[in-house]
Order: C-alpha cells, then sequence, then structure tokens
C-alpha cells in the first residue's frame, strides 16, 4: 500500500499552487466525507481535548443534511473545506459540472453556516489540468496530502504501521469522518497523538499550515 503520497517532481511542479505538505513543519489533521451523526461528534470531543484545530474537508450534501453537526465543527474553532457537492470524481465529469458542484457547495454553507470556504480536496484525490485554473477562479486553495491513514479500511493496524514508519513534521494527514473508519478512529487518532509526542511534532492550525 502507498501510505506517503509522494508525487513526482513534475506533477508537484505543474501543480506548485497546490498543498502537498505544511508550510511551518507541523502536522495538519484534516477528516475527509463528513459530516455524519454521531462520528464527528466524537472526533469533536476528542480535538478538544486534545487542543488540536483540524480541516474537515465536507461533503456539501452532508452539510444540508446536518447543518447542525456542520455548525459544531465551526463553533470549536475547526474549518471547513469544500469537498464538493456530491463527492464526485472530478476527472469523470466535464468542468462545467466541477463547477457547478463548487457553487452548489458555497450557496449551502453560505445558507446554513453563513460561510465561504476557502480550502478545497478534490474527492479521491482525483484533479486534472483544468483544476489549478478553477481553483483560481474560485479563490480556492486546493490542499493533498502527504500521509494516507488507511483508516477507511476499518483495521488499526495498517494505521499504526503508516503513523509509526510516514509520519514526519510537515504531514497533511488525511482521516475519513465516515462510517467506514467510524469503530477505529479514535483508537487511531489516540495513536497519532502519542507518536506525534514520541517524535516531537507539534499539530498547527490550518491556516497557519497552509499559508
Ligand atoms: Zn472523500
Amino acid at each position: 500500500m502507498k501510505y506517503k503520497f509522494n508525487p513526482p517532481g513534475i506533477l508537484k511542479f505543474m501543480f506548485s499552487d497546490f498543498y502537498w505538505t505544511t508550510n511551518n513543519d507541523k502536522l495538519l489533521l484534516t477528516f475527509d466525507d463528513g459530516p455524519i451523526p454521531d462520528n464527528t461528534y466524537q472526533i469533536l470531543n476528542f480535538l478538544k481535548s486534545n487542543n488540536i484545530k483540524a480541516l474537515f474537508f465536507c461533503v456539501g450534501n452532508n452539510i444540508r443534511k446536518y447543518p447542525e453537526i456542520a455548525k459544531s465543527i465551526l463553533d470549536e474553532g475547526h474549518t471547513i473545506g469544500n469537498h464538493m457537492y456530491n463527492h464526485t470524481n472530478i476527472r469523470t465529469v466535464a468542468k462545467s459540472e466541477t463547477q457547478k458542484e463548487i457553487d452548489q457547495f458555497n450557496k449551502i454553507t453560505l445558507k446554513e453556516l453563513n460561510y465561504k470556504t476557502e480550502f478545497f480536496r478534490p474527492p479521491h484525490g482525483r484533479f486534472n489540468l483544468a483544476t489549478s485554473g478553477l481553483m483560481k477562479q474560485n479563490k480556492l486553495k486546493n490542499v493533498m496530502w502527504s500521509l494516507l491513514s488507511y483508516d477507511y479500511k476499518n483495521d488499526k493496524n495498517i494505521v499504526k504501521f503508516a503513523l509509526e514508519n510516514f509520519l514526519m513534521k510537515n504531514s497533511i494527514l488525511v482521516f475519513h469522518d465516515n462510517i467506514s473508519s467510524q469503530p477505529i478512529i479514535i483508537d487511531c487518532l489516540e495513536f497519532l497523538v502519542k507518536e506525534a509526542e514520541k517524535k516531537g511534532f507539534e499539530f498547527g492550525d490550518p491556516a497557519e499550515c497552509l499559508k
């Protein structure tokens, strides 16, 4: 399995406006796909008791379904990013369709949360040549990652292996706020905090990590 996401230099050069790691040598914790009942709250409680601020790449349709949970994310001082309205793989649709989903996402966050996000993560990590331009037009920063935890495989040992071997001080970590990782997510986060402490790495706030 590929835990470390370290694309070829040419790709990073071509997409140098994307974030692949943090800029301040701190760990950035990100959660994709929420919000969902119960799970988001247990993550929020964990973050609060560990004094960590995270970036939640929410699916617009989940914000529509669970606006109160999305509100709690913001109330607790975390950041919400755009993960498309329907979690669509943008490689499989026309640019106009991607734009439509970005707009739909903006509309629902404005309506339900009075909030405008500045961050974007493409579902499944898939993007194409049009993505950079689209980000600029929408004044969005595209946030990729450097360490995938594979938490959605629902196997703690895989996540532990990833963290023990591939955690770097400037890692952008991906976890999931979804049903697949729900049974193990808190154990994994506890392990992450211990591992970071052991290695002397600190967690940073999204805004300072992605300057
Ligand atoms: Zn996703």
